[in-house]
């Protein structure tokens, strides 16, 4: 595939890259600790990539719910994906599939708004996603902004 295109990844950073999903996993992005890329461009509509991993009760920092009290952790990418308030993907929790909500340009860090499936947080934190409708504070769509949030929302702007 892409015969012709010699351009090599910076050497030294362990990028977890595959070949035949076109993703991979950045190791290291401004804000975040890692990112997922695309490696081609996305459609609208495009089912990227059909997830698997293991699935349980825990809550923890990489998994993502399922459904209620079910979480999916082990994951190859989806664990990695950053959030955005106006993302480029979501996922589809029934079907295991990360979706494109809108055109991804080839090395695009796709996102998620990870209220759209997450009850509650691993851990809330502060959001500088730079959409318009930036929620700047993310939480968990089933629980309030913690002391931490509170403060930092109520800070803004002053
Ligand atoms: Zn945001």
């Amino acid at each position: 595939m892409a015969a012709g295109s010699d351009s090599q990844a910076a050497a030294g950073v362990a990028d977890d890259v595959d070949e035949g999903e076109a993703l991979r996993v950045c190791h290291a992005t401004e804000r975040h600790g890692r990112g997922v890329r695309t490696l081609i461009p996305r459609t609208a509509g495009e089912v990227i990539h059909r997830f698997e991993g293991t699935i349980g009760p825990d809550l923890k920092q990489h998994t993502l719910q399922v459904s209620p009290g079910r979480h999916i952790s082990d994951t190859r990418f989806i664990g990695y994906l950053s959030h955005s308030c106006d993302p480029n993907c979501r996922l589809d929790m029934d079907r295991f599939e990360l979706v494109a909500l809108r055109a991804a340009p080839a090395d695009g860090l796709l996102t998620i708004d990870y209220a759209a499936t997450e009850d509650v947080l691993y851990r809330q934190f502060a959001c500088h996603c730079g959409a318009a409708a930036c929620r700047r504070w993310i939480t968990g769509r089933a629980e309030p902004a913690n002391a931490e949030g509170q403060a930092w929302l109520a800070g803004e702007g002053s």
